[in-house]
């Protein structure tokens, strides 16, 4: 589904626990586009083809998913980027990751071509897509957040959820952390809050004002 100018989001449909995949179509120089958290190739209980869906859902708006060119993670949970190791291999795309969560991505088989750092990171293509990268900690030591200030859209990966934040109970998981990095996020002019999983809600949080009432709810009832 088309979100806002050449931004296509694909929450997750099934059954089981995969991601939302956020693709920025046609974002780079030979035309190709950039997937943002590609999910799970098959899901780990239900065996769902989380792969295979997005790719679908992307024909039906016109997007083929062999012309994907480069793959944006969010942290390095099998949930988010399992699917990336085969893209970048089939589509010979390079894999953008946090250097503090490579060890993570190492450990299933995952190779990082460049790393992502808090700061201007901009996808070359005719109409320059120059987005913000924030190191958000928390929920993974090297769990970044993308915002691009044109159409005020964060890409939240596992930090929000609607009424809910990610886990902090896996390895290199910190309350604190996670608390701080969701306090900053909320300083920022977001219209269009996506959120890495569809829990309880497709995790497309939408205006201004429903952001900033889930920053509040976050603040008030869960952070403490
Ligand atoms: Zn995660």
């Amino acid at each position: 589904m088309r979100l806002v100018d050449n931004l296509y989001a694909y929450t997750w449909q099934g059954s089981d626990n995969n991601s939302n995949a956020y693709v920025f179509a046609s974002a780079l120089s030979d035309n190709r586009h950039v997937i943002i958290d590609p999910g799970h190739v098959t899901t780990p209980f239900f065996h769902e083809e989380g792969l295979e869906m997005v790719g679908n859902d992307m024909k039906k708006d016109g997007l083929d998913a062999a012309a994907i060119g480069l793959v944006i993670l969010t942290h390095a949970h099998p949930d988010h980027c399992e699917a990336a190791i085969v893209i970048r291999e089939k589509n010979n795309a390079p894999v953008g990751l946090h250097k503090a969560d490579e060890p993570i991505f190492q450990r299933f088989g995952g190779t990082v071509d460049f790393y992502l750092e808090e700061g201007e990171f901009e996808l070359n293509g005719e109409n320059k897509t120059r987005l913000q990268i924030y190191h958000s900690p928390g929920h993974s030591p090297g769990h970044i957040t993308i915002y691009w200030p044109k159409n005020k859209v964060l890409i939240a990966g596992d930090v929000i959820f609607y009424q809910s934040h990610g886990r902090v109970d896996l390895p290199g998981g910190s309350a604190s952390l996670l608390k701080h990095s969701i306090e900053r996020l909320s300083e920022l002019d977001i219209e269009y809050l996506l959120c890495g999983h569809p829990y309880g809600h497709p995790g497309i949080i939408k205006g201004k004002e429903e952001v900033q009432r889930n920053f509040d709810f976050l603040k008030k009832y869960i952070l403490g």
